[in-house]
């Protein structure tokens, strides 16, 4: 359920109609919902019933302090992955003892500002980490709370690109080295353990494969208390996914999740922390852009946006579908062609949609592409000299531009002409 309608033949963002935004800020733009945002939050929150647990928004779906702000007022923590992630969850109010800091590449550096920030849990992945996490913590003088990532080797069932959870991919230790990676772990100074970590995959569209991963953690548990460890917190990861469309079967509800949750790890007496990110703010955002050309080619058309897959890279990095609606409601019963939605990024992989049947639109009529609020903006680039577009939110009949579409001379003044060149005037070239 979102919060983006048709009212009298408009869509909207809660009261407020795309268009307007349009009119103020221009196309292209990000506009997400604050009462979607919240909605899903809480969605969580009470599907995870009476287990003792903290939602960690996984900030690398939508990175903007706006977004985390409205987040941690529910009392959402923060998942990151990077120190940008960190500080700006920290910007945007997040209780540093509900950041969980995960990822394969942490640095010395990003440990120790994270330590001094005194972090509730670093997610290790490996032994190697775990002894340079020991140094640093020595260094610092700030113990580390640990929990380490155990790849629990199951197939998420999605798209190879964000699948986690086999053995052959980069994440976490393997079950089979998960005993002893602990016993290293209780005997490093610096390090306490409090928990076991683990997350398979993202945009997973059955429970079976979280089932199985969560079956492991349980007995992971049981045989690591045995050992004298103290788990007290289980770490779930995120990936619950969404439904792209409003036809094809729909993933599993978080209530359902919740209740696997439940049935699962529901007898350890832990800590539940989970780290969803798509599933909060992926149906929460929408992407607003112009109709430049409507191209007639040989035996296709192309309906050329003012968005690009610098935009968006879904469609060009996951082979993602995104619904994309006309902003001025068709009327019913109008007659659809067969469009290839595209941007006008010199790269045929600079296509959204091909044989999408849409209603006719011409140049400047808007289109929104749903779902968009979820690794939309965070994965986009100024490839092609383009600018970063703005992101907007609403809430209720307001809306606030929460980035802002940075000038052409601050993008281009971020370069630098090196000395040799600046000084030494271009010499006509002779001709040959
Ligand atoms: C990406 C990621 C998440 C969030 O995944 P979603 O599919 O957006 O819920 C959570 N935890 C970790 C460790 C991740 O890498």
């Amino acid at each position: 359920m979102d919060h983006f309608l048709y009212h009298d033949g408009t869509l909207h963002a809660e009261q407020v109609a795309l268009s307007d935004i349009a009119a103020a800020v221009g196309t292209p733009f990000y506009c997400y919902s604050t009462a979607t945002l919240e909605r899903h939050f809480r969605v969580f929150d009470e599907a995870l019933g009476e287990l003792a647990h903290t939602i960690c928004f996984a900030v690398k779906a939508n990175s903007n302090v706006a977004v985390i702000a409205t987040l941690a007022r529910l009392g959402a923590g923060a998942d990151i992955v990077s120190e940008g992630e960190l500080r700006r969850a920290l910007a945007a109010g997040v209780p540093p003892q509900k950041i969980v800091f995960s990822g394969v590449g942490k640095t010395r550096e990003e440990m120790a500002f994270a330590l001094t920030t005194g972090i509730g849990q670093f997610n290790v992945e490996s032994a190697e980490e775990l002894e340079a996490l020991s140094c640093v913590a020595v260094e610092t003088g700030v113990s580390a709370p640990i929990a380490l990532r155990v790849n629990p080797d199951v197939d998420a069932k999605t798209h190879a690109k964000i699948a986690t959870g086999k053995s052959e991919n980069k994440f976490g230790v393997p079950m089979a080295r998960a005993a002893e990676t602990y016993a290293m772990a209780a005997a490093l100074p610096g390090i306490e353990v409090v928990g076991i970590d683990v997350h398979i995959g993202s945009q997973l569209t059955e429970l079976a494969p979280f089932e199985a991963a969560f079956n492991r953690v349980a007995d992971l548990t049981r045989s690591l208390r045995a050992a004298g460890h103290r788990i007290e917190r289980l770490d779930l990861g995120g990936g619950l996914g969404i439904p792209y469309t409003r036809s094809n079967d729909a993933p599993p509800l978080p209530f359902d999740y919740g209740a696997m949750i439940e049935r699962t790890v529901g007898d350890l007496d832990a800590h539940i922390v989970i780290e969803p990110g798509r599933l909060i703010a992926g149906n929460a955002g929408v992407l607003v852009s112009s109709v430049i050309y409507h191209k007639q080619g040989e035996g296709r058309s192309f309906l050329i946006l003012d968005a690009a897959m610098n935009d968006l890279v879904r469609p060009a990095m996951y082979d993602a579908w995104h619904d994309i609606v006309p902003v001025i409601e068709p009327e019913p019963g109008i007659e659809t062609l067969p469009v290839d939605i595209v941007g006008p990024v010199c790269e045929t992989g600079d296509t959204f949609a091909k044989g999408r049947e849409m209603p006719p639109l011409r140049p400047g009529e808007l289109v929104a592409f749903r779902s968009a609020g979820a690794y939309g903006a965070v994965m986009a680039s100024e490839y092609n000299t383009r600018p970063l577009i703005p992101e907007v939110i609403v809430n209720g009949n307001r809306f606030e531009v929460i980035r802002a579409r940075p000038t052409y001379a601050e993008m281009i003044g971020r370069d630098r002409i090196p000395d040799w060149l600046a000084q030494e005037p271009a010499e006509p070239q002779p001709a040959t």
